[in-house]
């Protein structure tokens, strides 16, 4: 069902309002974690004025670490959806869990599937039975072909709606939090009609290196970016080392934009 044969056109994958493939991008953006109101509020402001069209933020955090912060789990979801109505954004956030699949539904208008957990497969099961549209990140170790067949877990259940991401894999250099597999965008457009987003922020996991690497997915094909974005990086809750500040983001916008119209 993720091939080309089974579909030759790109597929447009409609997240309440917003189109992604086909021409069309996805501008996500956001902290990593949801945060206290205010910041929320402040980031969202900020991004969407820079041309951000869907907002993220995770309630529920994959942490490598059971001591470190979970997230703010269905208070988080509830706060989210509050900014993304407030400054016209749908919301996308990540499930780790099968059994909040039907809470985290709810909230979002789309729904996240981390790299950890690319190959849980009843998590998968789970959010194919789901109408909402699925973000599906690569996993760490995961090749292009286990990320299309745990696309098609999703797509066999009935949800035709799935959006991959390639956040990069691990590597053996720690210049860079995970090896950037830019030229997998191009091998995925190569093999299925589902649209394909980048996530330099994961995958460099350096702010200075974001900007360079997004502006490398769009022009080798991508259908759209993922970054985090925080204004206060080092009082973050999660991944503040990587987070683009606003005027960051909003500059990078303004490349991105100039690259897409050349495309
Ligand atoms: C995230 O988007 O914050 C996240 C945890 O991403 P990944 O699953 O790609 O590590
Ligand atoms: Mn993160």
């Amino acid at each position: 069902l993720a091939s080309k044969d089974a579909h030759p056109q790109p597929s447009v994958v409609n997240v309440s309002g917003v189109k992604i493939g086909g021409g069309y991008l996805a501008m996500i953006a956001g902290p990593c974690a949801v945060e206290e109101p205010e910041r929320m509020h402040n980031i969202a402001k900020a991004v969407r004025t820079a041309g951000a069209n869907i907002f993220r933020g995770g309630a529920y955090k994959p942490r490598t670490s059971p001591y470190a912060f979970q997230g703010h789990g269905e208070d988080g979801l509830k706060l989210l959806r509050e900014v993304g109505d407030a400054h016209g954004m749908p919301i996308v956030t990540e499930v780790m869990d099968p059994r909040c699949v039907e809470t985290v539904e709810r909230y979002a208008d789309m729904i996240q599937i981390g790299a950890r957990n690319m190959q849980n497969f009843v998590l998968l099961t789970e959010v194919g039975r789901t109408r909402k549209p699925v973000l599906l990140k690569r996993g760490m170790s995961a090749t292009v072909e286990d990320l299309l067949m745990s696309a098609e877990y999703i797509l066999s259940q009935g949800n035709p709606d799935v959006v991959l991401c390639e956040r990069g894999v691990k590597g053996f250099d720690k210049v860079t939090r995970n090896l950037y597999d830019v030229a997998s965008v191009a091998v995925v457009k190569g093999l299925s009609h589902l649209p394909i987003i980048v996530d330099p922020s994961h995958a460099t996991g350096k702010p200075a290196l974001i900007p360079p690497c997004a502006l490398a997915g769009i022009a080798v094909g991508a259908d759209g970016v993922h970054i985090e974005v925080h204004d206060c990086p080092e009082k973050a809750l999660s991944d503040g080392p990587q987070a683009l500040l606003p005027h960051k983001y909003a500059e990078l916008m303004v490349q991105l934009k100039g690259l897409a119209a050349l495309m």
